[in-house]
This record gives structure tokens, sequence and C-alpha cells, in this order.
């Protein structure tokens, strides 16, 4: 019997960091289990917070001062002791609080009070009688046998348009019962059947491959089109007819809707969805049909990794190089790296899939610690489309200035004639990059971003793009007084003006951030161009990736330069990344597909070895780059990236962490220690920002000595400096 346990606080301050030890009632006693979440007393004046069970004694050895637990908060714990494994490993590798770790397991509603929904719901009852065997009792009656508790007698009575008080009725002589039960919130659409495909033979290889091997983790590397979708559907169907669940990530774009469609297509109510725009609500619902077990397959962005599954037989993750599985915020986890813990936990296999895998895990490939799979065809026997890289500076030596070149713009007349569909690229949004004097070269910036404003044309504004911040357009410089006020580089709203300009009768449609912030927007464009309602699609990378369109001939990159050019190890990746799931856009129906990627720098090694799909001669080289310069995988990176909003505190304290760090390091030749310096971005929301990079072989234990050095040297200036640690951070920014 436990009579005492080990709680952390609801209180994100790191100094509250720790188990406190709390008395467990009479009462609670023969129901406590790691996991729960109580009220306990805290503090001096005894305030009531939320803690949550992380450990449970039999005894302490004084128990004086110790204070009893007064309640438990929910019916039922709200992580397992295998899921505190898992938190505990995090808070370590994440260099963060217990409290970051466990947040990542529950729902965020449940702490603003959310709870099952109930309502009454309609049932038969005993059979319709003679006098009643008429309409509308009848069609009532047989309504209601077919949805059985599935509806509301209101919402019947709506959707049927029948009347409320011949429900009432029924329900008075006991044809009709009504029953207090949970609902779903979520308002399930009805989805087409996916039906099931013949596996060709690089498919039937990959799926008895990972099905019968010892292995533990597999990297698919498929070309775009392979048919990933359908091995990992045959992998879950595999696991559920012995009883097991399955978790697919996918970057969040790709949540809607397509991956969707497929599943719920195929698997229908045993799968739930989990993407940033549910709400609180359906959340938590989705999450207790998890934790109840109505669920066999779960598809999710990275933090669908915590899904409340307890007898998982595959972690899928699909484009697996995506660098939105690693999360930027406390805690900072990489949700391959919590999938592999996770496989270890429970047993099971992990899927990673991409036609671009990340220089990371094709080196543990060649290592033999992940088994490789390549599929090398397309699916439907489509071919591949065909890549031309056109060198932008000829078409400037030839006299044409304008954002297309001949081809690309020849080819878009030649497909809008054929009525077959195109995508142009740009990864960029807005109208213009950057808006300065022609006189003096002044740029107008936000002055609380230290970032270049980009114009918006649709509403005439200038617009920050880190903190949103908007303003007019200047008719004079400030700094010379000129009026000569110029627009530079162009963004997808520019593009689709231009578009527009010169091909009066396409219908366009344009897909960025700024077109897609309403709920169902990015659905809604969706399927105007599937459904072939337009002609031409502009967009942002919410476009490179998954999306399966049949009738698109064409793909446009406007300028690749701009991940060439990124201020970062992996700009090279990102390319070849980049060009490849682009292009995977074109010729995927049977008409061949054709790509055309303009560029300031036609020699560039990446972009040439994604035109000619050679992953393995790309990989070769970028490999023996980290190599020679110790980027990972060859070593781990630190960032200690420092912000605020008095730039002479920020500089005093991280340099004084600087000294420090120096110091213990410098007897550590397999570590290497950059900056302090300011980051590249030097100032965002009125808060100035500095960093520190640490390059080398980082045990779990230099990681948290540096962590303690800094949180230490930092206690006095805690209320005017933020910090921030990363391990392998994606943005070095
Ligand atoms: P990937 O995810 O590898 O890019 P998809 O899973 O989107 O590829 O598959 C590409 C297309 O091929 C889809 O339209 C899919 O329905 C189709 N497909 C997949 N497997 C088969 C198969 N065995 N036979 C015919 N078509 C297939
Ligand atoms: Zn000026
Ligand atoms: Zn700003």
């Amino acid at each position: 019997m436990y009579t005492y346990a080990g709680i952390i606080v609801n209180n994100s301050s790191v100094k509250l960091d720790k188990i406190f030890t709390y008395k467990v009632p009479e009462k609670l006693k023969d129901k406590i289990e790691i996991g729960f979440r109580v009220k306990v007393p805290f503090g001096m004046g005894n305030k009531k917070l939320d803690g949550f069970i992380v450990k449970l004694y039999e005894n302490v050895l004084h128990d004086k001062k110790i204070k009893e637990i007064i309640d438990f908060c929910d019916d039922f714990p709200l992580f397992t002791a295998k899921d505190l494994e898992l938190i505990e490993k995090m808070r370590e590798r994440y260099l963060c609080t217990y409290l970051d770790c466990i947040k990542v397991f529950i729902p965020r509603g449940i702490f603003k009070g959310v709870k099952d929904k109930k309502q009454n719901l309609v049932y038969t009852g005993k059979k319709l009688e003679k006098n009643f065997d008429r309409n509308p009792y009848k069609s009532i009656y047989e309504l209601v046998e077919g949805e059985n508790g599935k509806y509301t007698k209101n919402f019947i009575s709506k959707k049927y348009n029948l009347s409320l008080s011949s429900i009432n009725t029924m329900i008075k002589h006991g044809f009709l019962i009504t029953g207090r039960s949970t609902v779903n919130r979520y308002d399930e659409r009805k989805y087409d059947i996916y039906s099931k495909k013949t596996l060709n033979e690089e498919q039937q290889f990959a799926v008895n491959k990972i099905i019968n091997s010892d292995k533990k983790i597999f990297l698919i590397h498929g070309v775009t089109g392979s048919g990933k979708t359908e091995i990992y559907m045959r992998l879950v169907e595999k696991a559920m007819k012995s009883g097991k669940e399955s978790i697919i990530l996918v970057p969040e774009i790709a949540l809607t809707p397509q991956m969707v469609e497929r599943f719920k297509g195929r698997f229908g109510k045993d799968v739930s969805v989990f993407h940033s725009k549910l709400s609180d609500g359906e959340r938590y619902d989705e999450w207790m049909r998890v934790k109840r077990g109505q669920v066999k397959v779960a598809i999710g962005a990275r933090s669908a990794i915590f899904l409340p599954f307890r007898n998982l037989g595959f972690i899928i993750i699909d484009e697996e190089q995506e660098w939105s599985y690693k999360s930027d915020s406390n805690p900072k986890y990489n949700a391959r790296e919590v999938g592999e813990i996770k496989c270890s936990q429970y047993g099971c296999k992990m899927v990673l899939g991409s036609a671009t895998p990340s220089i990371e895990t094709y080196h543990r490939c060649t290592r033999g610690e992940i088994q490789l799979i390549t599929l090398k065809n397309r699916a439907d026997g489509a071919a591949m489309p065909k890549i031309r890289i056109i060198d932008m500076r000829e078409e400037l030596v030839n006299n044409n200035k304008s954002m297309f070149s001949k081809i690309l713009y020849k080819s878009i007349c030649d497909r809008l004639n054929k009525r077959e569909q195109i995508i142009l690229f740009l990864n960029r949004r807005g109208y213009s990059t950057f808006v300065s004097c022609r006189k003096c070269g002044y740029v107008f910036k936000c002055s609380n971003c230290d970032i270049s404003y980009t114009y918006h044309h649709n509403i005439g504004k200038l617009v920050c793009h880190y903190c949103g911040s908007k303003i007019d357009v200047p008719k004079t410089c400030p700094k010379c007084g000129s009026r000569y006020v110029k627009y530079f580089g162009v963004g997808t709203e520019k593009i689709e003006q231009l578009i527009k300009n010169e091909f009066h009768q396409a219908k366009i449609l344009r897909m960025d951030f700024d077109t897609t912030r309403k709920k169902n927007s990015y659905e809604s464009i969706y399927n105007t161009f599937k459904e072939g309602r337009a002609d031409i699609l502009i967009g942002t990378q919410m476009i490179a990736k998954g999306l399966d369109f049949k009738n698109v001939t064409l793909v446009g990159v406007i300028a690749a330069d701009l991940s060439i050019n990124l201020p970062d190890f992996r700009s090279s990746e990102k390319t070849y990344e980049l060009i490849t799931q682009v292009s995977g856009r074109a010729g995927r129906g049977e008409k061949p597909g054709e790509v055309i990627v303009q560029t300031y720098n036609p020699e560039n090694y990446s972009l040439r070895c994604a035109a000619e799909n050679r992953y393995r001669d790309f990989y070769n080289r970028e490999i023996s780059i980290r190599e020679r310069m110790n980027y990972p995988p060859f070593s781990d990176i630190l960032l200690i990236n420092m912000s605020s909003k008095n730039e002479d505190i920020l500089i005093k304290s991280i340099q004084n962490v600087g000294i420090f760090l120096r110091n213990i390091l410098i007897k550590n030749d397999k570590i290497e220690m950059l900056g302090p310096c300011p980051c590249e971005i030097s100032k965002i929301k009125e808060s100035y920002r500095w960093k520190i990079m640490i390059k080398g072989k980082i045990s779990l234990n230099i990681a948290q000595n540096i962590r303690k050095i800094v949180y230490d040297l930092l206690k006095d200036v805690y209320n005017d400096v933020k910090v921030s640690i990363d391990i392998n951070p994606i943005n070095m920014m």
C-alpha cells in the first residue's frame, strides 16, 4: 500500500522542477497510480496547485512536515509508468523540465476543464403498434432504427425535416427512448472508399521485408509516386489483424486532406486524425477514443507520437526528413528520436519513408542501424518527370527581364491550350520581398525585429513576417527624404498578379500562409484544383509535398536560389529535397510531366543531382563535407540562444556565460565553442538575440552540465533574459 507520493507541480518555473513528497489520504489509497493529476496545497500560503504523480512510496524517512494530497482532478490517470520512463528520458535529452515533458502527453483541453460531452440520444424502444403504423411515425421509426443512438431528437427533426412533436409523442409511448451518452464533437464527413491496390513487386518486397526482418527500423527510400502510402496501409492492416495499433506521422500540411482521405477511405472509424486545427474539445474526444482503445490508427503531426496507445505495432513516419518533426518549443523533442525510444518500449517497428531521406538517416542505413529499402519506380507505371534547369543569367543576356524564362512561358501557354494543369512554386509569400530607397539604398525594416518588410499588395501595406506588424507604405525615404521608394524581389502574390496579366483566360489559385488562414480554406483550394476548376496553382512550400493531382503536367520553380543561399549547413540538403519534392507533383497521371527549374546557380551540385535523380551521388558528396566540417551526424550541435529587451544586460550575461563555458570546454578537445555572437536575425519582437554554438561529441552528461551552468549564471537576471537551449536544432539563425 502506497502512503506517499512524489509530485511534479503544475508551475512552469525551472526552480520548481523537482519532485515534492506528499501524503496519500486514506480515501485515495486504493486507487492511486502514477500519472494521476491531483490537487495539492503548495508553498507557504498552501496555495492549491495541480500536480502530477510520478513516484509512489510505501514509506519515507521523516514525515513531519509532509502535507497531504487534497484530491484527484480526473477519474483516470493521464499517463502511464511507461510514459513516465519516456518523460524522464526526454527531460534529460532535451534539457527541459518534467512539466514540459508531461504536458505533451495530455490534450491541452484538459487543463481548461474540457470533459466528455454528454447528450440525450434517441434509440428505438418497443415495436411500433398498429395505430402508429403510419407516417410520420413509421418513417421516424425506420430512420432511428438505422442510426440508433447517433443523434439527438432536435438534430433528427432538423436534418430530416420531421416534426419534433411526433418524435416526442413516440417517446411518450415508448416507441423511442432517449439515453444520455458521450458524443464525439468531431463532425465526421463521409469519405469515398479507397480501394486496395494489388501491390507491385517493389511494394510487395518492402512489405515482406518489414514484416519478416528482425530489424526494428526501416527506411523506405522511394521516388515520388512510388506508392509508399499503399505500403503503410498494408502494414497497418497487418497490425490491426493481430490487434495492434499504429501511429502515422505526417508533416502538418499533408494532413489536410489527402493522406486522411486515403486512410479514412479504407479504414473508416478505426482512424483518428490529429491536426492543428482541431478545437480543444475535438482533440480531447479523439484522444479519449485512443485511450479507450476505440482507435486502431492515428494519423497526425509530430505530437501524435505521444498518443496513449498501449499496444503499438508500427510507428510510421512519412517524409522523415521533414523539419517539422522537431519541436522548437520545450520540450524540443524530435519525433523520430521519441519514436525510436517507443519502439524499444513497446517492441514495435518503425518505418521511415521519403523520396529524399535526411543525411542523418541515410548515414545510419550505411552503418547498418537502419534497414534500407529502395523503390525505384512509380507505382502506377507513370514515368518520372523530365527536369530542366534554366540559367536565368542567359535570359537576361537575351534581354528577357521578366520573372519567366522563355521556355517556362511557352510551356505555360502550351499546357493551357491542352487543358492540362500547372503548378508554380516560389518559396516566398507576399508581393515583393523588400522595399528600399533607390537614391540612398535605405531598406525599410521592422523596428521590432530588424527584418526587412514585405509588401502585401492586397492590403496595400508593409508586413513583417516575424512579428506580423503592418505599416502603411511610406511615400518618402525616412533617411534622405527622396520619393524614389521602390519594391524589389517577388513573392507568390506578385507572381499571381504577373500570371493574371499575361494569361487573362487562365483560372488561378494561390496557396500560401496568407490564403489558408481560415479553417477550411486549404481544403477548398485543394478541392477546386483537384476537380479541375482551375488551371494554375501558385504556392509556397505548402504545395511542395504529398499532393497527388493526376492532370498536372508542368511544374515551374520560379527561383531555386532562395534555398541554395540559406546560411545553414543544411542548405544543400534542403535544396535537393525541395527540387525533388516539387518535381514529384508533375506527371502523376498518364500524361508525362515536365519540370522547369529557374536559377542563377545552374551548376549547383544539389540542383544537378536532384534534376537527374541521383540521390546516392548527392549523399556521398554531402556526407564527406559533413565529416570534414564536423557537422551532424558526426557531431552534435548545442545551441544556446538568449534574448532580452535590454541589450546591455543581454550582452553582459551571455559573455559571462561564454567565459565560463569556454573555461570548462577548453579541456575537451572533441568540443568546440563558437560565439557568443549576435544571431543572424538579431532582433525579433523588440527582443535582441545572441547565441553560443557548441559543436562536437556532446554526451548527455556534458549537456546537462552546460544547462546547469547556464541557469545558475542567469539566476539574477532571470526576469530580463530569456534563454533557450536546444540540442541539434533545426534553425541556426
Ligand atoms: P508516394 O507517397 O510514394 O509519393 P503515393 O502513395 O502517393 O506515392 O502513390 C502514387 C500513386 O500511385 C497514387 O495515386 C496511388 O493510388 C497509386 N498506387 C499506389 N500503389 C499502386 C499499385 N500497386 N498499383 C497501382 N497504383 C498504385
Ligand atoms: Zn533614401
Ligand atoms: Zn517585426
